[in-house]
């Protein structure tokens, strides 16, 4: 299974945890030498038992024994003799002192140990890639291994666990198998048609084939889905937050933010409003767009009374373009309307909306309509203002679909109002909006594992489904008309799975992928030291 020669026979060790005063650092050696290491800097001590922890003083191998060169004194040291180890070779760890100098003299003598072949610091990756080497694991598992490394949110890491088992790698070995058996069997009977008895007929040889084929494509668009799915929890669910000025946008971020969400980073439009950051909103990684704050003049809309009035129309358009274009690719929508004014004199007992806004809506995946500032009247007639809003309104935007409109009041929420679970209903406009988020990525309950399907991966299963294509609609026509020869459909037949199983090969790696160290470098150079 080796996708390659061994790495020379050389000895690799790093700092396998994080750097920075810790209680504890791990120090990983990895190659043929691990056992000259451990005799360099414990030579009066046999090694612990393979996979048990032994307690050693840690001494320089370069200096004659006395209590003045110990480097480290109750280390903890683990020998795991190959191949079944993490990167398939010997593998020594070091758990020392986390203190940097402590490290940093541990680092220090490891490569003065006498070995027959070299000892260096790993490059990045290197631990990993002597895997990958060994057969230990497929490029489908170091790529999830890479996201689990790199998760912030519950969501990220999730997705990531799910590409960890070899579930995928060896779901396409499968197919790359079946593929290239097939395409054996046709070129055998290109072959040997003539001269030999075949228990099928090439039509139902061909059929049979496109029948897997058929099967692998259908797969291939769930695969798809899931590597759809993963690239908005990696990439943040984009959420734009629209609606006239003044009807409470920026107080409603600043409440998601202070009750419901962390924010990862931002962008502030003035000292207080924050234009667009990237929320963890439970879990979920979310890039939040406050339409309101568009700068375009180095002032924020919202802040100076740049409202509806007409007085900046250049101002205003230009905000109103990019609200628009923001909108246009957000995965989730939220509309605000204000019920301030409903009641005044001429307020005509209309919330305050914006028709193009609620358009807009409808062409996002998912879209929550809240209805802000339900503090300035009474429950009754909110009651009345709703019901007439849903069908006088919502009801008639062509193509609108929208749960309940949410009742909130950021007022209520700033001000904290005692005794209520959820003032303001911030609480619960969060949790609708995390249920959208659900809608947004799941995948059905046993095909979670699609959530590993990296974007790379999804690239080499397009190109795949690409080639399947091609053969479908070169067999198809020998198929259905049952013709017993039609030698050039049936060679570019096989061609086209050869290069199907290809693209099947660059994905885990395996087989003659032909571009493994391409591949390789492109992962690996995401990799840190120690991994
Ligand atoms: P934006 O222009 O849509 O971003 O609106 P802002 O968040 O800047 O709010 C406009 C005004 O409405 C400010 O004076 C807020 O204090 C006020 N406001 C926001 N939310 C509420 C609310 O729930 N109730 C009341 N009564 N006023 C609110
Ligand atoms: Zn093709």
């Amino acid at each position: 299974v080796n996708a390659g020669p061994l790495p020379g026979g050389e000895t690799i060790y790093a700092l396998s945890s994080g750097a920075g005063r810790a209680g504890i650092a791990v120090i990983r050696i990895s190659g043929p030498g691990c056992l000259d290491v451990y005799n360099g800097l414990c030579p009066t001590k046999p090694p612990p038992r393979p996979r048990y922890a032994g307690v050693r003083t840690l001494t320089s191998p370069d200096q004659a024994p006395d209590a003045n060169n110990i480097v480290d004194s109750d280390a903890l040291v683990l020998y795991f003799p190959g191949p079944k180890t993490v990167t398939g070779e010997d593998v020594l760890e070091l758990h020392v002192h986390g203190g940097p100098a402590t490290v940093k003299a541990v680092l220090a003598v490891i490569p003065k140990c006498r070995s027959r072949e070299k000892i260096r610091y790993a490059e990045p990756g290197e631990f990993t890639k002597r895997a990958f080497m060994n057969g230990r694991l497929d490029l489908a598992q170091i790529e999830s291994l890479g996201d689990t490394l790199a998760a912030e949110t519950e969501q990220q890491r999730r997705a990531a666990v799910r590409g960890n088992s070899g579930f995928l790698g060896k779901t396409y070995e499968d197919w790359r198998q079946h593929l290239l058996l097939a395409r054996g069997e046709i070129e055998a009977l290109i072959d040997f048609s003539e001269d030999q008895h075949f228990d099928e007929s090439p039509a139902e040889l061909l059929s049979n084939v496109a029948q897997l084929v058929d099967g692998i494509l259908g797969s291939i668009r769930l695969h798809k889905l899931g590597s759809q799915r993963r690239e908005l929890l990696r990439n943040g669910i984009r959420i734009a937050l629209l609606g006239p000025p003044n009807v409470g946008k920026s107080s409603l971020m600043n409440q998601i933010v202070g009750r419901e969400a962390s924010i990862v980073s931002a962008e502030a439009g003035t000292t207080r409003d924050i234009v667009e950051a990237s929320l963890d909103i439970r879990g979920y990684l979310c890039a939040f767009a406050d339409t309101a704050g568009i700068r375009t003049d180095g002032r924020a809309v919202n802040s100076e009374g740049y409202t509806t009035s007409g007085t900046i129309g250049a101002v205003e358009e230009e905000g109103i373009r990019r609200a628009r274009r923001k909108a246009l690719d957000s995965d989730v929508i939220i509309v605000l309307v204000s019920v301030e004014g409903a009641m005044a004199k001429g307020g005509g007992h209309r919330l305050s909306y914006d028709v193009e806004t609620l358009q807009l809506a409808a062409g996002a995946q998912q879209c929550l309509v809240a209805i802000n500032k339900s503090d300035v009247v009474d429950r009754e007639a909110l009651r009345i203002l709703v019901e007439d809003f849903k069908t006088s309104v919502l009801g008639s935007v062509p193509g609108l679909h929208v749960a309940e409109p949410l009742a909130i009041s950021c007022k209520a929420a700033a001000a904290d109002a005692a005794g209520l679970a959820d003032p303001g209903g911030i609480q619960a406009l969060a949790e609708a909006l995390v249920k959208s988020f659900s809608a947004l990525t799941s995948l059905p309950g046993d095909m979670q594992h699609l959530l590993g399907v990296t974007e790379r991966q999804r690239q080499l299963l397009v190109e795949c489904q690409r080639h399947l294509e091609d053969f479908t609609s070169e067999a198809r026509p020998c198929g259905i008309e049952g013709q017993e020869q039609h030698d050039a459909d049936v060679v570019l037949a096989a061609e086209h799975l050869r290069l199907a199983a290809n693209c099947l090969a660059s994905i885990t790696g395996r087989g003659d992928a032909g571009d493994v160290e391409e591949v390789l470098g492109v992962i690996f150079e995401k990799f840190c030291v120690g991994k």
